[in-house]
């Protein structure tokens, strides 16, 4: 389809994809600050510069097993040296190496005063009280110098810093107990819907199970969200609108609804945020799955509050949840503002042209041998099938009006799992 076709013309109120995340992000921080032990920090965002209030090692220590010596006194070999005590981790030798002596030493213990370079046991032979170094050694080898890691006053991780695993362990290194990190996000999920029921019960004619909620809270608490399930709301005004301002009251950074957010008689989100005061960004997406997507905001007390009204169609809800629910809470949690990323790959075979929506195709994926990634989308994509979302490795990203392709050319991808 060209660019001057008349259906090219975005329909008033559409938005394009990434604008709609840039608009979804717009202003978009975190809303405060809180102390944490460093045992629960993983994860979390710091919200300070942290300098180290140590200096690592803290001593000149011992790389290796072996024998702390003067350099001096092995220049000549074999050189006798009198063993006169030891040096362990946690148990230093509180004496001074004096010439022609030498001090049993292990990994991480403190180099004594007087040796200035450690021998490493395989070229040495001990014998009593003596200790004979047979093979050559250089001046200062297998010593850990004081502050070869880092200084005390050393601004080690920035602020903005996901405190992972080994970050964890750096500050606390550093000798942090506490922690100041962004505060997590609070998120409340409610759902909508006259026939949801919850997994577990009995079905009545007309109803089915309400899947995208634990979609969206797991969603939600792996960006960092502190995240709530407000359940299901029936479709009325007085009900949505009762739960939707227990969210606000709960102190909610961003409310996500599932359903009823298209223009149907029973699709209540829209009006009912309208009689709630809400300002609205957007209440359409140039996306498939997923079109009607709408971005509200109220600012209550001094704070925003942020709303995305999901449509219900689970791989819709889906899809509009990583597009911009996920970047949404990172942002409000402290990391930098980041689009969900899709990476290269090549066709499997043909794809029609696209219309002006962004496409989002479930696709099995393959590595070729050169290590090129494969994609072969499934031929039915209707949004309400979960179970080829589970079959799909990865969702083939089409830009609107991409051209008819075929097998062999190049299109992005988002992983739904490592591959
Ligand atoms: P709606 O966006 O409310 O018009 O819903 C669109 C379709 O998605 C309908 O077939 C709903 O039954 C279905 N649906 C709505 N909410 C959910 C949900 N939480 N879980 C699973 N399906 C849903
Ligand atoms: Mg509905």
């Amino acid at each position: 389809m060209a660019n001057n076709d008349p259906d090219s013309v975005l329909h008033p109120g559409l938005v394009p994809a990434g604008q709609a995340l840039e608009i979804v992000l717009e202003g978009a921080g975190p809303g405060g600050t809180e102390r944490v032990p460093v045992a629960e920090a993983a994860f979390r965002v710091l919200a300070d510069d942290l300098a180290s209030l140590r200096t690592q090692p803290p001593f000149d220590a011992s790389a290796m097993d072996g024998y702390a010596v003067r350099h001096s006194d092995i220049a000549e070999l074999p050189a006798n040296l009198q063993i006169i005590g030891q040096s362990a981790a946690g148990h230093p030798f509180s004496s001074v190496v004096a010439p022609g002596q030498a001090v049993r030493i292990f990994t991480g213990a403190p180099v004594p005063d007087g040796a200035d370079t450690v021998v490493i046991q395989e070229n040495t032979e001990a014998k009593d009280d003596t200790v004979t170094v047979t093979s050559e050694t250089g001046a200062g080898r297998n010593i850990r110098k004081a502050g070869l890691d880092f200084r005390e006053g050393d601004i080690l991780i920035p602020r903005g810093s996901q405190l992972l695993p080994h970050t964890l362990a750096l500050a606390a290194s550093m000798n942090h107990a506490s922690l100041t990190v962004y505060r997590r996000p609070k998120v409340f999920v409610i759902t909508t819907g006259d026939e949801l029921v919850l997994p577990g019960n009995a079905l009545r004619p007309g109803q089915i199970i309400a899947s995208n909620s634990l979609a969206l809270m797991a969603l939600a608490r792996e960006a960092g969200a502190d995240a709530m399930d407000l359940g299901i709301a029936p479709d009325t005004r007085e009900a949505l609108s009762r739960i939707v301002d227990k969210a606000m009251a709960a102190g909610a950074d961003l409310i996500v609804t599932s359903g009823g957010a298209s223009v149907g008689d029973h699709d209540l989100v829209k009006p009912v945020l309208e009689e709630l005061g809400f300002t609205f960004s957007f209440v359409k997406v140039a996306m498939r799955p997923g079109k009607p997507v709408i971005f509200a905001w109220r600012d209550v007390g001094g704070k925003r509050v942020r709303l995305l009204g999901l449509p219900g169609n689970p791989v819709s809800s889906l899809v509009a949840s990583s597009l911009f629910v996920r970047p949404l809470i990172r942002v409000l949690g402290g990391h930098p503002a980041e689009a969900a990323r899709p990476i290269p790959a090549v066709l499997g075979g043909p794809m029609p042209a696209n219309d002006q929506r962004q496409d989002h195709v479930r696709a099995t994926a393959r590595r070729l041998e050169n290590g090129t990634l494969e994609v072969a989308p499934f031929s039915v994509q209707d949004s309400s099938m979960l179970a080829t979302l589970q079959k799909s490795d990865c969702l083939i990203v089409r830009p609107p009006f991409a051209p008819e392709a075929g097998a062999g050319d190049s299109v992005s991808v988002l992983l739904l799992r490592p591959i």
